[in-house]
């Protein structure tokens, strides 16, 4: 079947990383699947929150912030804050994106440091959370690799990476990475986040005003722990260039 834009079933959209783009971050990344590009800057500040304070809970806290520039939709979307309220669907997303990160950061080993993960979406088109997660857990990795650097600790704090992409059910057929105008026509929203041993960290899957066989499911998996399996790829690539050329700082 071709898809919209040509792609087949199982095809990611153009993957790229620009590291480095926001210079005062610990770690930042301009990550974009095909049309979509998020900015994500991971930022280390030496102090945990009061409740882990209170609470006499030892090592460090990993959080995580999410939003749309005004200008990263086709219509223009206030921000929150000339709102005077945080959307829905963003606390959803930030509470998804910190969860897969502390799935793969020994917070123990990051000692009472707080690691603040601030994606901003600079273009949607379908997958902002998913991409979010790809480029943040790359700005985490650049950004505990600074700390050893700065000799703060042995080694980093990131066990592994982790990355993210949706899937669907559009007339039938199972597609990975939806674009916009996919998201908008599929059956079923699925999103799979996974670690580079092909562990899952997070299953979303669910019926838009219908459902879905066991073998559809099976297929999304498929076809999710494939993509996922290739946005690992890429980001190890980056970070072995980056064992060569370190980032513009
Ligand atoms: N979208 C939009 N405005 C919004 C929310 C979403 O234009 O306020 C578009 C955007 O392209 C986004 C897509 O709808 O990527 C799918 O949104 P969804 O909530 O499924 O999240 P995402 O797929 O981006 O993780």
């Amino acid at each position: 079947m071709d898809r919209i834009d040509g792609r087949t079933s199982d095809q990611l959209r153009p993957v790229a990383f620009e590291l480095g783009i926001a210079p005062y971050a610990g770690g930042s990344v301009l990550v974009a699947m095909g049309k979509t590009r998020v900015i994500c800057g991971a930022t280390i500040e030496e102090n945990v929150p009061r409740w882990m304070k209170e609470q006499a809970i030892t090592g460090g806290w990993l959080t995580a912030e999410y939003s749309m520039l005004p200008y990263s939709t086709q219509t223009r979307k206030p921000r929150d804050i000339a709102k005077g309220r945080i959307d829905g669907r963003s606390v959803e997303i930030q509470r998804l994106i910190g969860r897969s990160l502390r799935a793969v950061v020994d917070l123990e080993k990051l000692g009472p440091r707080t690691v603040w993960v601030d994606c901003d979406v600079l273009q949607a088109d379908g997958g902002t959370r998913t991409a979010a997660i790809t480029g943040a857990s790359l700005a985490v990795a650049i950004a505990c690799r600074k700390l050893v650097k700065e000799k703060k600790l042995d080694t980093p704090p990131v066990q592994k990476l982790v990355a993210a992409v949706s899937a669907g059910v559009l007339d039938g057929n199972t597609i990975v990475d939806l674009n916009y105008e996919e998201d908008k026509a599929v059956a079923v929203d699925f999103n799979l986040v996974a670690t580079e041993d092909g562990d899952f960290v997070e299953v979303q899957s669910s019926g838009e005003e219908s459902t879905f066989s066991n073998g559809q499911l099976d297929e999304m998996l498929a076809l999710g722990r494939k993509g996922i399996a290739e946005l690992i790829a890429a980001q190890r690539a980056v970070l072995a260039r980056l064992m060569v050329t370190p980032p513009p700082s």
